[in-house]
C-alpha cells in the first residue's frame, strides 16, 4: 500500500514507544515496568507496541481480556505477561498453558482456575486482587480473608502459585485526592494478611500511569503503565507529557478529499449546524464517527490544515466532516492533522479530549480498524502497515 495515497492513517511512532518506556522506567527505578497494551495498544497495535517496550526494558505486558493476551503469545511473545479481566467459563485453560498470569478477585475465579489447572496437570500463576476502594473489581476487604486462605490451600496443593497481590487506583491522577492515602494503607493491610497466611507473590503493583509519575510510595515492586507508554497525559491536572519526557506516539492525518470555493451563507454538513460567514473555501476531511472521530467534536474538534488550527464546521458525518478555511488555500490530497505530537504545530489528543468533554485515553482507543496504522520509527525506518488492509 501507497502511504501517500491513503484516505487516512495512523501513524505509530515505535521509537516514542520506546522512548517513553525508558522514561517511565526511569521515574519508577526500584520497580519493574509492565507496559499495558490493552484495546489494541490503546488503539495502537498491541503487539507492535508489546515489542517496542519489550525492546526498551518493560518485563511484563499486560491486557485486560485473556484473548488480547492470547493473541500477544500468537504473535511471538514469550515474557512476563498478565489479563485481568474474566467472567465465568472463562479460557482458564488456555491462559494456563501459555504462562500467563491471570487475576483472580473471588471464590468462583479461585475455583475455575484451580479445576483448569488440575485438567493441565500443571500449577496456574494466580495475581489476587483487593478492592482498596475503587469498586471495581477485587475482592473486598471483609471477603479477603477467606479469598488468600483459599489461594493458599491450593497453593500448597500444588494447583497454583500466587505470583502477585495487587489493587487499582481511582483517584491517582487528581495528585492529593483523599481516596489516594486510604487506598495505600488498605493495600499494604491486604499484603500483611497475605504474608500471614504464608503468600509470598513476586509482585506487589498498584501504580498506574498518574501514580507511577506522582507516587512514588506506590511503586512497590512493578507499575502498570497504560497512557505513558503511548505518551498520552492521564490528566490535566497530572500535566502534559513533555513534563515527564513522554512523547505522543500517534499521529491522525487524512488527504483532504475536496476542497471548493462556496459563497456566504451556505450551510455545511447535516443538519446546517455551522453556516459561512462569508465567501470562503471549505475542505473535506474523509474522517468520521465510524473511524472514532467523536460526533460531539461537531463545532469544536482542532485540525491543521493549510498551516493553521482549523475547526470542524457543522456536524462529523459517519465518514467525514468539514473545515472552513476562511478563504485560504489548499489541494485535494493536503494533508490534515488531527492530531500528534504538536511539535508541527499539530493539536495533540489532549486538545481534542478538551473540545469534547472527555480523556485522551478515549480520543487514542477509539479510533477505528478501518484506519490503517502506519509504524514508523523514527530512529530508523518505516517499518510497514497494520491494521485492515495491512500487516499487523
Ligand atoms: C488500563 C489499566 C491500567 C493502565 O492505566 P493507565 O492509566 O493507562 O496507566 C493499569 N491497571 C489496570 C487494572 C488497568 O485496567
Amino acid at each position: 500500500m501507497n502511504e501517500t495515497a491513503m484516505r487516512a492513517r495512523a501513524a505509530i511512532d515505535l521509537a516514542a514507544v520506546r522512548s517513553n518506556v525508558r522514561a517511565l522506567r526511569r521515574r519508577a527505578p526500584g520497580a519493574e515496568l509492565m507496559a499495558v497494551v490493552k484495546s489494541d495498544g490503546y488503539g495502537h497495535g498491541a503487539v507492535r507496541c508489546g515489542r517496542a517496550a519489550r525492546a526498551a526494558g518493560a518485563s511484563w505486558l499486560g491486557t485486560a481480556l485473556p484473548e488480547e493476551a492470547f493473541a500477544l503469545r500468537a504473535a511471538g511473545d514469550t515474557g512476563r505477561l498478565m489479563c485481568w479481566l474474566w467472567t465465568p467459563g472463562g479460557p482458564w485453560h488456555q491462559a494456563i498453558e501459555q504462562d500467563i498470569d491471570v487475576s483472580v478477585s473471588g471464590l468462583w475465579a479461585l475455583r475455575e482456575v484451580t479445576v483448569a489447572a488440575q485438567a493441565c496437570a500443571r500449577p496456574a500463576r494466580v495475581q489476587l486482587k483487593v478492592d482498596t476502594g475503587l469498586g471495581r473489581n477485587g475482592c473486598q476487604p471483609a471477603d479477603w480473608p477467606e479469598l488468600i486462605a483459599a489461594a493458599r490451600a491450593a497453593e500448597v496443593a500444588g494447583e497454583l502459585t500466587v505470583t502477585g497481590v495487587w489493587s487499582h487506583f481511582a483517584c491517582a491522577d487528581e495528585p492529593g485526592h483523599p481516596s489516594i492515602p486510604l487506598q495505600l494503607t488498605a493495600f499494604r493491610q491486604a499484603l500483611a494478611d497475605a504474608a500471614v497466611v504464608g503468600l509470598r507473590p513476586e509482585v506487589r503493583h498498584i501504580a498506574n500511569t498518574p501514580a507511577l509519575l506522582t507516587l512514588p510510595e506506590a511503586h512497590f515492586d512493578l507499575v502498570r503503565s497504560g497512557i505513558g507508554v503511548y505518551g498520552v497525559s492521564p490528566s490535566p491536572e497530572i500535566g502534559i507529557p513533555e513534563d515527564f519526557g513522554l512523547r505522543p506516539a500517534m499521529t491522525l492525518e487524512a488527504s483532504l478529499a475536496s476542497v471548493k470555493r462556496v459563497p456566504g451563507g451556505h450551510g455545511v454538513s447535516y443538519g446546517h449546524h455551522y453556516t459561512t460567514p462569508g465567501d470562503t473555501t471549505l475542505a473535506l476531511v474523509p474522517l468520521g464517527y465510524a473511524d472514532g472521530i467523536p460526533r460531539h467534536a461537531s463545532g469544536s474538534g482542532p485540525v491543521l490544515v493549510a498551516g493553521k488550527w482549523r475547526t470542524v464546521a457543522g456536524r462529523i458525518a459517519m465518514d467525514q466532516f468539514v473545515v472552513d478555511l476562511g478563504g485560504d488555500g489548499a489541494r485535494p490530497g493536503d494533508p490534515a492533522v488531527l492530531f500528534g505530537p504538536g511539535d508541527r504545530g499539530e493539536p495533540t489528543a489532549e486538545d481534542w479530549a478538551r473540545a469534547t468533554g472527555t480523556i485522551g485515553y478515549e480520543i487514542v482507543t477509539r479510533i477505528g480498524t478501518r484506519v490503517p496504522r502506519v509504524f514508523l520509527d523514527s530512529e530508523v525506518h518505516d517499518e510497514g502497515v497494520g491494521g485492515q488492509g495491512g500487516r499487523a
